[in-house]
């Protein structure tokens, strides 16, 4: 018998009637996209959700961050992470910066604020750190540095959506923050994103940018391009939003079912679990300490596919290290974000996958590594 084959993540659907009934008045006003009700509601529901002062929304979460960081009208150097998806820095070099690479911390995999100050040139405009996996970067050392510094802090909180600290939402960190609402994430709006941010200043030109910095019909006063999200993607946002508390609590179950069948294995590194910290339950990263285990990571990521388990090797490689970038930034070594790129990989984790399933992952895991 063919095993069933497990994928990474699955998206999240609301109920098709619910959303049938959410664009249907699409279809009587005509209105699909340039900031219709349903993206109104939407913006809303996120400030409300959020807890956070002011919401720009996104056709993605890439388009989000390149204008976050164009609205604040940065130049120079900017110090972030090479252990992230491939949009953090593409959006920082996009907009004619430079990214300024610092290593990660080896349990948080978030940026070492450590090593921050050390990297802090007479060009250095900003900081942009990310949530990994959720993880919350230590934000009040990194607000410390900024503070003494007078540098801009953009989050990429990509992974974080729904993440507290102290019960303050993580949207309320930094001058601002980016989420991504794409399918893969533990929320979407199909394709999507957002910035938070708390000082209303930047909100007319947020605005303005992701419309082609239109002012009005014969004012365009910023070199914008297109970045808005649409009705439909609003309405998808609207109808998985009632949805999302369910499908964490979801997410912790299977979480904590792994973590019952893995904890406490020699040479498996698991996430940290941060003190006042609520978690969204994103990801499911393991990192192999090739010393204590004789197998390599794309070994045991090889032998999970051969049994229908697809893993990924999220983050790997690490962006300082693409083609297009290792030429020019890929001097600056980061050895702690080298090694755990290179012995990663997260499990199969989604709201519907099953405790049997998770209980097969695992046991397959343990039989690879033994
Ligand atoms: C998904 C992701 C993004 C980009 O979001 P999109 O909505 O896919 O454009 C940026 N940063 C990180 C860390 C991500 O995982």
């Amino acid at each position: 018998m063919r095993k069933e084959i497990i994928p990474v993540t699955k998206s999240s659907l609301p109920d098709l009637e619910r959303y049938l009934e959410t664009i249907k008045p699409i279809w009587e006003n005509h209105w699909m996209t340039n900031k219709g009700e349903i993206h109104q509601k939407f913006s809303e529901q996120l400030i409300e959700k959020m807890k956070v002062p002011y919401v720009s929304l996104f056709v993605n979460g890439h388009m989000a961050l390149e204008m976050a960081l164009q609205s604040l009208e940065l130049e120079g150097e900017v110090i972030t992470t090479p252990f992230t998806f491939a949009s953090t820095t593409h959006a920082i070099v996009r907009n004619g910066l430079t990214p300024v690479f610092c290593d990660v911390d080896p349990y948080t995999y978030t940026i070492d604020v450590n090593k921050i100050e050390s990297l802090i040139t007479e060009k250095t405009c900003a900081i942009v750190p990310v949530h990994v996996y959720g993880t919350l970067c230590d934000v009040e050392a990194i607000e410390e540095i900024a503070k003494k510094y007078d540098l801009k802090v953009i989050y990429d909180a990509a992974h974080a959506f729904n993440v507290t600290y102290k019960n303050i939402n993580v949207a309320n960190f930094g001058d601002m923050s980016m989420f991504s609402f794409h399918a893969t994430k533990v929320f979407n709006s199909i394709e999507g994103g957002a910035i938070t941010f708390s000082e209303k200043k930047y909100q007319k030109k947020l605005e303005r940018l992701k419309n082609f910095g239109i002012k009005d019909e014969e004012t365009v006063d910023f070199i914008g391009a297109n970045a808005k999200m649409n009705e439909f993607q609003a309405a998808m946002g609207l109808c998985n939003l009632p949805n999302l508390e369910e499908e964490i609590q979801k997410r912790a179950k299977i979480v904590e079912q792994y973590n019952m069948h893995l904890s406490d294995i020699p040479g498996i590194q698991l996430k940290v679990k941060q003190v006042n910290v609520k978690e969204n339950y994103s990801y499911y990263p393991i990192v192999i300490n090739s010393k204590k285990i004789r197998i390599t990571r794309n070994e045991i990521f090889q032998g999970l596919k051969e049994e229908g388990i697809l893993a990924r090797k999220y983050f790997y490689p690490m962006t300082n290290e693409y083609e297009c970038y290792k030429e020019k930034f890929g001097g600056q070594k980061t050895p702690i974000a080298k090694k755990i790129s290179e012995s990663v990989f997260t499990l199969p984790l989604y709201a519907n996958l099953s405790l049997e399933s998770v209980d097969r992952i695992s046991q397959t895991l343990l039989n690879i590594i033994k």
